[in-house]
């Protein structure tokens, strides 16, 4: 069993290094470029099910995870992700090569980043002297298509600008927060790359406590001291506008004709009949292909939009999000209580408790987070609200990407279910009410 203080230092479970948690092993797998075929996700799903307790999350960076393993049982499933090439040959190759891509690579945009990924990939496989990168250190590449991952972080990003035809490269977080460094040809990408880590590497051994993550270091050094070691020499380049975060739920058209199809999961949590229905709608209408993401939905590429009904149809039965206005969609949640040693609530019922005001506080995207605890581990990326539990009550904080107490905002402490609901209706009233929005706005003037 691990102990708190090794959860804290930012484990990051592997097949290989599965990670104890409450209902049993987290056995989270890292599926090069998010892409699994219709045959592999029904074999993941009957090895869930038979090996596991059947339940899998779709993590915030499109990695799928079984959940519920027992250690008795945990050299059976290993053999069946090796007969699936599932199963990488050790735990630091499967550790090192966190490198995330555009879901949809290959089908739209100018580039094909799942390439470039493999490339990356293979040569982090092959850098020995990188298998000491902290767990969760992790890449990103971006298409610059039209579900952008400007708003998932990332130690080192190359997000491509298509009006300028080259990648921004970014360290440190999401693009918005992202210090750019500069910009490169997509021939330079994974040598930039591989010096960047190794750079941090340098730097942060040198330092008495080694930082975790690249935002870490540079919140000590700033950006100068890590590109000299890396040994580069960029010009500083303007950021790209930031697009929206994707929704990616229900009819997806990419121009010229291609569509795709995305179902969401609430909290990104599937079932194993959920897969297997997945897997069966990809056989039939998506050319036996799965795009995982890490916005809580998997994506059907090259979908015949005169399917959608059929589609809908497909799902239908099961507990999946089809469309945009689900109010599910604007609430994240781990496990809580249920499923970890340091929830100390139910969050996910919680979260669903509160979905429809969520929904109201922000019409798009994510606005509420409902931790188990100030870890954070179901989003990264910064939310309006979030209801962090601590000791079976929650802690109110405000746009808060870190939950850490030190970093974050926070209106309120200490909050049962109903208060905290009482609490966001109140905040709600204030942005309906521009009376109260004045005066508020008056009060702070006044103040000293
Ligand atoms: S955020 Fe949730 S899943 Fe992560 S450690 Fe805390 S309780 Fe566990």
């Amino acid at each position: 069993m691990l102990t708190r203080a090794e959860l804290r230092k930012g484990w990051c479970p592997g097949a290989l290094a599965p990670m104890p948690a409450k209902d049993g092993l987290l056995v989270r797998l890292r599926i090069s470029g998010g892409i699994v075929s219709a045959d592999a996700l029904a074999a993941l799903a009957r090895a869930g099910r038979d090996l596991g307790n059947g339940l899998f999350d779709l993590s915030s960076r499109g990695n799928l995870q079984l959940r519920g393993v027992s250690p008795t049982r945990l050299p059976l499933l290993h053999a069946r992700l090796e007969d699936l090439g599932l199963l990488d040959a050790d735990a630091g190759t499967e550790a090192v090569r966190n490198v995330l891509v555009s879901p949809l690579c290959g089908l739209e945009a100018p580039i094909d980043v799942g390439a470039i990924g493999k490339a990356l990939e293979a040569e982090l496989i092959r850098a020995y002297d990188l298998r000491g990168l902290p767990g969760k250190f992790g890449f990103l590449i971006d298409d610059g298509g039209p579900l952008s991952l400007a708003h998932t972080p990332a130690d080192i990003r190359f997000d491509y600008d298509r009006r300028r035809g080259h990648f921004a490269i970014g360290v440190g977080g999401a693009a918005g927060e992202a210090i750019c460094l500069g910009a490169c040809e997509p021939e330079a990408l994974v040598d930039i790359a591989l010096r960047l880590a190794r750079a941090f590497r340098r730097l942060g051994g040198e330092m008495l406590e080694p930082p975790r993550r690249m935002r870490d270091l540079l919140r000590q050094q700033g950006p100068k001291p890590l590109v000299a070691a890396a040994g580069l020499n960029l010009t500083p380049a303007p950021k790209g506008e930031l697009a929206a975060e994707p929704c990616p739920v229900g009819l997806i058209a990419l121009g010229d004709d291609t569509f795709c199809f995305g179902v969401g999961a609430p909290f990104g949590r599937f079932t194993a009949p959920m897969l297997e229905a997945a897997a069966r709608a990809a056989a039939l209408f998506a050319h036996g292909d799965i795009r995982l993401t890490p916005w809580r939905a998997l994506i059907f590429p090259r979908v015949d939009a005169r399917s959608e009904d059929a589609m809908r149809a497909a799902f239908a039965a099961q507990d999946f999000i089809l469309d945009k206005d689900d109010p599910r969609l604007a609430v994240a949640a781990c496990g809580g209580a249920d499923a970890c040693e340091r929830g100390s609530t139910p969050t996910h019922a919680d979260a669903l408790a509160l979905a429809p005001l969520a929904r109201r506080l922000r019409g798009t995207g994510v606005a509420l987070h409902v931790s188990g605890c100030a870890k954070g581990c179901a989003r990264q990326s910064a939310t309006p609200y979030a209801l962090v539990a601590n000791g079976g009550r929650y802690d109110l904080a405000i746009d808060a990407a870190s939950l850490d107490p030190n970093r974050a905002t926070y209106l309120a402490k200490g909050l049962s279910l109903t208060m905290a609901q009482d609490m966001l209706e109140g905040l709600l009233e204030e942005m309906l009410d521009p009376i109260a929005q004045k005066n508020a706005q008056q009060a702070e003037r006044n103040s000293p």
